[in-house]
């Protein structure tokens, strides 16, 4: 474990420490309170393969059959947040995530629908852009 250089840096591109970023997040020590902050915990946690984050934050009953298959020639780059909403208990954020796949440079474009119920915000689902 470093402490210096961009190894400490969080994943989901902030430019923050990952501790003080979406590691708050995944380590359950916080919960995200806007559709923006879970949109960029949970792509942390595909960068991590962090599938019982993912699930925790997944609407109940809304997670597709297979959908946390690990799939380990993925390597998830950087992303990039093209625009984010909020309205009521509704939420939607549409993103551009870079990824490779073996070697080749790849790109998700996507947008997620997002859900508060009892306070918390979940990831309901999300339509591709192309
Ligand atoms: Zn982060």
């Amino acid at each position: 474990m470093t402490k210096t250089g961009k190894k400490n840096d969080c994943p989901c591109g902030s430019g923050q420490v990952f501790d003080r970023c979406c590691n708050r997040f995944l380590s359950g020590q916080e919960a995200p309170r806007t559709p923006l902050e879970l949109m960029c915990s949970r792509y942390t946690a595909y960068t991590r393969q962090d599938s019982r984050y993912l699930r925790h934050t997944w609407y109940p009953n809304a997670m597709p059959e297979g959908a946390l298959a690990a799939d380990p020639s993925i390597k998830w780059i950087r992303l990039h947040i093209i625009r984010h909403e909020e309205e009521g208990d509704d939420g939607l954020v549409e993103f551009i995530a870079h990824y490779k796949v073996n070697g080749r440079a790849r790109k998700l474009h996507e947008t997620s629908r997002f859900l508060r119920e009892g306070g918390k915000w979940y990831y309901l689902d999300g339509t591709f852009n192309e």
